[in-house]
């Protein structure tokens, strides 16, 4: 059975589910279920996915099998010694603890089987979203990370997975887990590590060994509101889209990041959920055949927030929009039980009204911008900075690389690039080819020159100087001198590395008689590197640095005033002949000063 295109997603939820229960006292209330479950269903949510409990085997794929055995133990033995983070506090021991536990991997690990199989296209797994569970330890009421597992499922399958998270609190679990996998990219918004659990979640963050650049934290401070969480959403999530090119999405909607949770600080509105979901929901068709996951995550405003933002993500998933009103009735069934808790009264509107404000306090705005600039600094490569993705997006280019004995052509193009040459992979930081081509082709048509080397009618190397687009960093004080163009992209495709392609291409390129009177600044971050087949961060910015002093760039301390990208970075300018003496950078001349 193959999912229809007017089939609503299915909602993972049973019996099972609100067995997960830590006990009446606890913030994570299986309460939730019952406002959230009758929302649902009255938005139209027809199809529901009983989750059943994960096999050992299966949980084993991520978790240790000796952490299994110690959860089963507290779960027939609730009196054991505190243990692997379960004991008093975060995560207490309750009777039926494993399969509670389990059900919950079992329904994300069963909507990513059906996403797979192409029953389902979207699934939404409310009760999902257990986050911050390491491989051997229960932390932040999250004992099995069921993302976790349904992304390892889907890495299994061989696909490439974006993993996005908006729970208030960083998703440190599943950045853990794959944090040396370039087939994952996970990006977290969430308040800051310094004022909230779990402490982790900084810029600096960005991934091990092959997967630096893979892992992306935006670190919000407390007050954080509508228009400067949406601004970081925006400038990063799409982009990274284009750069990973996944073929599924698994996401968190954690609602905790609402102005009106008692656990956290972020200021956000249902309104801000509302336009991320639906985004999310393009992105999935854009890039991954529509293929999503998403889950509720955390969220402790059981009653007024958390039954909304279910009913947000759940219309974004069914191409709904959203009715304007809460049902009368919804409201007046769940009143008492919302009074009681203090979670009273239940809002007549899906999406917030003024009582949340868009703008965040004085301050918040300034520091979250350059948090967000240091994120995009590490994360996204030149060639899509200041990128409209309506703008830019291409035709489908990508070519299957031709044999490396072939004969190579080498040639430069000014305006457009010729009609019917397809991208080999690899050659770009983007993985996307049709988002790749629509870059190249934007930043040729602003006045950019492209140094090609094409064999059997595939680009298989790239290199593109241009005038510095929008930037990521206004203060950058390289790119604000006059008579700057910047090397935007090198690449040449895997078959063709290490045999000097790049360094010709490179060479060619800057024998160019515009250039003559020009400097010209590469600067290799860890967002520069081949999606697909990274290599380690010492070799990508080792073979940067080769290349570049090997075209007769001198590479520069960094400059006073510029955001300092995480993970390093490899900052060189090349001085055209021309260039008076007195405006060439030379070793012994660093740094310069913003002219
Ligand atoms: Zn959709």
């Amino acid at each position: 059975m193959v999912a229809s295109p007017r089939q609503l997603p299915s909602v993972v939820y049973g019996p099972w589910s609100t067995r997960y229960d830590f006990g009446g006292w606890h913030p994570l209330t299986p309460r939730r279920f019952g406002p959230g479950l009758e929302l649902l269903r009255a938005l139209g949510a027809d199809r529901e996915l009983p989750p059943e409990p994960a096999t050992d085997d299966e949980l084993e794929r991520v978790h240790a099998p000796e952490y299994v055995r110690i959860v089963r133990r507290f779960s027939v033995d609730t009196g054991s010694p505190p243990a692997a983070g379960i004991g008093p506090g975060d995560d207490p021991p309750f009777a039926g603890m494993h399969e509670a536990a389990a059900a919950v991997a079992g329904g994300s690990l069963a909507a990513m089987e059906a996403i797979l199989a192409g029953r389902e296209a979207h699934a939404f797994h409310p009760g999902g979203g257990l986050h911050h569970a390491m491989p051997a330890r229960a932390s932040g009421f999250c004992v099995y990370n069921d993302v976790a597992l349904a992304i390892a499922r889907a890495r299994a399958a061989g696909l490439r997975v974006l993993y996005v998270d908006l729970d208030v609190h960083h998703g440190d679990g599943v950045q853990a887990i794959f944090w040396d996998d370039p087939g994952v990219l996970t990006v977290s918004l969430h308040e800051s590590g310094r004022h909230l659990f779990p402490g982790t979640g900084f810029v600096e963050e960005i991934g091990g060994a092959v997967a630096a650049g893979t892992k992306v934290n935006v670190p919000l401070e407390p007050g954080t509101a509508d228009r400067d969480w949406l601004a970081a959403f925006e400038r990063l999530v799409p982009v990274l889209a284009a750069v990973h090119a996944p073929d599924v999405l698994v996401t968190q909607h954690g609602s905790d990041s609402h102005a009106w949770d008692p656990l956290a600080n972020l200021a956000l509105s249902t309104r801000a959920m509302e336009r991320a979901a639906r985004r999310l929901d393009t992105l999935s068709h854009r890039y991954a055949a529509g293929r999503w996951l998403a889950t509720g995550g955390g969220g402790y405003d059981a009653y007024r927030v958390v039954s909304r933002a279910w009913g947000l993500v759940w219309s974004a998933q069914a191409h709904r929009s959203v009715p304007e009103r809460t049902p009368l009735a919804w409201r007046t069934r769940w009143a008492d039980e919302a009074r009681r808790y203090g979670q009273a009264p239940l809002p007549p509107h899906y999406l917030d009204g003024e009582e949340v404000a868009e703008t965040s306090p004085p301050g918040v705005a300034g520091r979250d911008a350059a948090t967000l600039a240091q994120a995009l600094r590490a994360s996204v490569p030149a060639l899509l900075r200041g990128w409209e993705a309506e703008a830019a997006r291409g035709i489908p280019a990508e070519g299957p690389l031709p044999s490396a004995d072939l004969p190579v052509t080498i040639g430069r193009v000014g305006d457009a690039l010729p009609a019917g040459l397809r991208l080999g992979r690899g050659v770009t930081p983007v993985g996307d080819a049709a988002d790749a081509i629509g870059a190249v082709s934007v930043a040729l048509r602003e006045g950019g020159r492209a140094t090609l080397a094409i064999a059997d009618g595939v680009i298989v190397g790239l290199v593109l100087i241009g005038r510095p687009r929008q930037l990521v960093d206004p203060a950058d004080p390289w790119l604000l001198r006059p008579r700057v163009e910047e090397l935007v992209t090198v690449g040449v495709a895997a078959p063709w590395r290490r045999h000097g392609l790049a360094a010709r291409l490179l060479r060619e390129a800057l024998d160019e008689p515009a250039l003559a009177d020009r400097l010209v600044v590469g600067m290799a971050t860890t967002a520069e590197r081949d999606p697909f087949e990274p290599a380690s961060l010492p070799e990508r910015l080792g073979a940067a640095r080769r290349l570049l002093a090997g075209a007769g760039f001198v590479e520069t301390a960094p400059q006073p005033g510029a955001v300092t990208p995480p993970g390093g970075a490899v900052t060189a300018v090349w001085s055209g002949p021309r260039v008076d003496p007195a405006d060439r950078e030379s070793p012994s001349r660093r740094p310069i000063p913003p002219g």
